[in-house]
């Protein structure tokens, strides 16, 4: 039985054929669940996929929303240069494209967004065209598979892979076949724990052999992240409500609302003066919360100050917006951000709980800081 055989043997017992974008497997749904399950695991997908497709159901809707709406539909997931760019790419099939979307490989690599693995993907799996695909969980059983040395961020490793990828996809059922390698790295050929026993290519894997799956493929060599400090402002009007800042179209969060940011405690006492509010001794500096990114950590200092006068100067610059936690706008919030409203929207409920009396009544002092067992998760 050749790699495919027995590929799509297992296939055809185990492989996942339930999945939200397996149903009517149109380009535009296959492209946007390819695009959300890139650095992302199908289970975290499907609630995200869900609610996308319910607000953005064609390429046209797609196109036609506000950049603002799809980063809101997106928030949570990360890595928001996906959404950017799927976002573009609807717009550019719009405009350049009379809307169709293209069904040749490198047309669809012309796109924002789309490289040469998910341009196979989207063709293979929603039009069962003939390509090869290599993302994460491909690279994986056949680094394993074939024993390749090196780490895939190096070129030749990765035309190694490439190779390996091409001359074992099939002539026929290749839709099923990439759907089955994509399922065979996640559900068995994982990371950490390969259930080797229950593998359809058990016999013949050499890394199985040597007993050295976990070499394979090898880890992009160590460095030391650099670390970053911020100072994110949690300026709160009276009615709870919190100044956030749209951050420009690139960079980190690009398009996103946020806090506003500072190098040093320092910046935000001048913000404050240059914006005539009062910093006295009630604004916190809460514990602070780390972020990693692939190439840095984010440590943020979050500075909590509650104006005790309602105050419209900020906004009159037209820099920003006041955000109710507790009446959500649709708005794209990078995570971290959200788990800081998240921790000050449960700070202003223990502000007034109710008593057993039925009367209001104050759980901790204004401008308190949450204790531990209050943060979100
Ligand atoms: S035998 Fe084990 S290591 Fe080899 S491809 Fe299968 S699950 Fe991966």
């Amino acid at each position: 039985m050749s790699f495919s055989d027995k590929v799509l043997a297992w296939f055809d017992r185990h492989g996942r054929t339930d999945l939200p974008w397996q149903q009517q497997p149109t380009l535009y749904r296959v492209w946007v669940s390819e695009i959300m399950l890139q650095q992302t695991q199908v289970q975290t997908v499907i609630p995200y996929y869900q609610r996308f497709m319910q607000r953005f159901p064609d390429l046209q809707a797609l196109a036609d929303a506000p950049l603002d709406d799809v980063l809101h539909h997106w928030s949570g997931l990360g890595y928001y240069a996906r959404a950017r760019n799927l976002h573009k790419a609807a717009q550019q099939v719009r405009d350049d494209m009379a809307g169709r979307f293209p069904e040749a490989v490198d047309a669809l690599m012309q796109l924002p967004g789309i490289g040469r693995s998910t341009a196979g993907a989207i063709l293979s799996l929603a039009c069962n065209q003939h390509h090869a695909i290599l993302d994460g969980n491909v690279k994986r059983v056949l680094a394993r598979f074939h024993a390749v040395e090196g780490w895939p961020g190096k070129t030749a490793v990765l035309k190694q892979l490439w190779a390996l990828s091409e001359a074992a996809t099939p002539a026929r059922r290749v839709a099923a076949y990439n759907q089955a390698m994509m399922d065979l790295g996640a559900t068995l050929c994982r990371r950490g724990r390969p259930e080797c026993d229950k593998c359809p290519l058990v016999s013949d894997c050499v890394a199985r052999r040597q007993q050295r799956q976990q070499a394979y493929p090898a880890s992009r060599p160590r460095r030391e992240l650099p670390v970053r400090e911020v100072h994110m402002l949690l300026l709160v009007s009276p009615g709870h409500e919190v100044y956030l800042e749209q951050r420009p179209a690139s960079g980190i969060w690009g398009g996103l609302w946020s806090l506003p940011e500072f190098d040093s405690r320092a910046g935000v006492q001048d913000w404050c003066d240059r914006h005539s509010l009062a910093v006295n001794d009630e604004m916190q500096v809460w514990p602070a919360v780390r972020h990693t990114f692939s190439h840095f950590h984010l440590d943020i200092m979050p500075c909590h100050l509650q104006l005790q006068n309602p105050m419209t100067s900020v906004m009159e610059a037209g820099q920003g917006l006041w955000y109710n936690t507790r009446h959500c706008k649709a708005l794209g919030i990078a995570a971290p951000v959200t788990r800081l409203l998240a921790e000050l929207q449960n700070l202003h409920e223990g502000d007034t709980e109710h008593g057993q009396n039925g009367k209001l009544r104050k759980t901790r002092q204004r401008g308190g800081r949450p204790r531990p067992a209050d943060l979100p998760r």
